[in-house]
């Protein structure tokens, strides 16, 4: 069972602010994340990098970084250096974004995965270089452009104070895991067209009302001539996700 309070004794022997909210958080994740990816009951923390709190799953590697917030932001999240950002987009080596939620007290709020097959050079944004007088002047940091990626990429854990159902954030969770496996501008594509699905709102629609969509897929993908066939191509991939099912004729369903 998933206890939503943080252990506050962990900070006892910390003096700054941002050291305690550092151990409340990265404790509280240690007793009480599973692995989304796979079966493993508990993730561990990785200690390579001292900058951003990461973990990894013992069995299957699948990677995961922290954040918390008493608010968490949802258009555009601060992360780190661009650069170093955008290689791992590309290269699909990005972590599953974990946004936690707490309230003053401590207690958790909401618990949100940011699913990394999601994370695509589209929605990593570079921010402008600090000024002369910061102290890394010059540094390049990005924003991850939450409102470019698709409802189906953010996976609540927890939501609203409830822990939500293992099993079924596990099968969310899970079935985008074979576009890991898909280089940046292949998920791209298929995201994309996954972010039109769910724009247009129905639960049924058709071929056509994609492709009255066209010229926005033209304007994300300039170079590509063949807009068509390629959003018909990512239907399929889409049902094959378990997305969506084909009805004949042009007409497509999503599953839930
Ligand atoms: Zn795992």
């Amino acid at each position: 069972m998933m206890n939503l309070t943080c252990d506050l004794s962990l900070a006892a022997k910390y003096q700054s602010h941002s050291q305690q909210a550092r151990v409340l958080s990265e404790g509280w994740f240690l007793r009480n994340v599973y692995c989304l990816a796979c079966d493993a009951d508990s993730v561990k923390q990785t200690s390579a990098n001292t900058k951003a709190t990461d973990f990894v799953c013992p069995k299957c590697s699948h990677r995961y970084e922290l954040k918390t917030f008493q608010r968490r932001p949802h258009g555009s999240l601060v992360d780190g250096a661009y650069a170093s950002m955008i290689q791992r987009v590309t290269a699909g080596t990005a972590p599953t974004l974990c946004l936690l939620e707490r309230t003053e007290e401590w207690r958790i709020r909401s618990l949100t995965a940011i699913h990394s097959s999601f994370l695509v050079p589209d929605v990593v944004v570079e921010r402008p270089p600090l000024g002369p007088n910061a102290r890394r002047a010059g540094w390049v940091g990005c924003n991850i452009r939450l409102d470019r990626i698709a409802i189906d990429g953010e996976i609540a854990v927890v939501a609203q104070g409830v822990a939500q159902p293992v099993a079924e954030v596990r099968k969310r969770f899970q079935r985008f895991l074979p576009l890991a496996g898909k280089s940046a501008d292949q998920r791209g594509w298929t995201l994309l067209t996954l972010r039109m699905v769910r724009g247009l709102r129905k639960p049924a629609f058709a071929l056509r009302d994609l492709y009255a969509l066209e010229a926005e897929f033209a304007r994300a993908y300039p170079g590509n001539r063949h807009v068509r066939d390629k959003i018909r191509q990512q239907l399929q991939i889409l049902r094959d996700l378990g997305v969506l099912a084909f009805e004949g004729r042009g007409e497509y369903r999503v599953i839930d």
